[in-house]
């Protein structure tokens, strides 16, 4: 079974997903906002092992917790990022801009595409490449959990900025389209900012999306 525990870290209130298969007390974290030794305290309460590093995109307050976890570890965790945020990554995520400076952690060196299965335990994550917000933003969807993780694409209300070097709205609407509302209603959305919502309320009242 899926253990979820979220937090919200750092400068630009990012939430961080914690996730666990609680069987095999393996763990990834889905964006490691930032304050690392938080994300660890939390895992090592569970007796869970943090083997992987997952990142919906490279923006710099989604990874800026990764070295503290990375650095804490005795094995180097995988990091799996789509390699159209590498630029991205290689640039900090875009912190210079924003006036920080961050360490963003060990390289990723899985390259996510569309389609792809990642395994947690016994649980499977289902990659599906949702550009917009960044050209690399991939949300990872847990069908047996009926959730999906979906960073900066769409939020309760509201959708992720495009107007951040790589962004494109016609590529972000047509994501959402075709990648997030193709999923049951029922679906919960864990999103980079913000409270959880479901697909379901999106389509009704999401005022962006044609929602009132
Ligand atoms: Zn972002
Ligand atoms: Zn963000």
């Amino acid at each position: 079974m899926l253990e979820i525990v979220p937090f919200t870290l750092g400068p630009a209130m990012t939430n961080a997903y914690l996730v666990a298969d609680s069987t095999t007390k393996e763990a990834a974290v889905i964006d490691p906002a930032w304050d690392g030794d938080v994300i660890l305290a939390e895992a090592q309460k569970h007796g869970w092992r943090i083997a992987h590093l997952w990142y919906t995109h490279a923006h710099f307050d989604h990874i800026g917790g990764a070295a503290a976890i990375a650095d804490a570890l005795n094995q180097t965790p995988l990091v799996a990022l789509h390699p159209a945020d590498q630029p991205l990554w290689r640039a900090q995520g875009g912190a210079p801009l924003f006036g920080f400076k961050i360490d963003p952690g060990p390289e990723p060196t899985i390259d996510l595409v569309n389609g792809q299965v990642l395994h947690l335990g016994e649980v499977a994550f289902q990659v599906r490449h949702t550009p917009g917000h960044t050209p690399g933003l991939c949300s990872f969807y847990v069908p047996t959990e009926s959730v999906c993780f979906c960073g900066d694409l769409i939020f309760r209300d509201s959708v992720g900025r495009t107007d951040l070097p790589g962004g494109d709205w016609g590529t972000l609407l047509d994501s959402i389209h075709k990648q997030i509302f193709t999923l049951p209603d029922e679906t919960r959305l864990l999103s980079g900012h913000g409270l959880e919502t479901t697909v379901g309320e999106e389509k009704r009242s999401n005022p962006f999306l044609g929602g009132m």
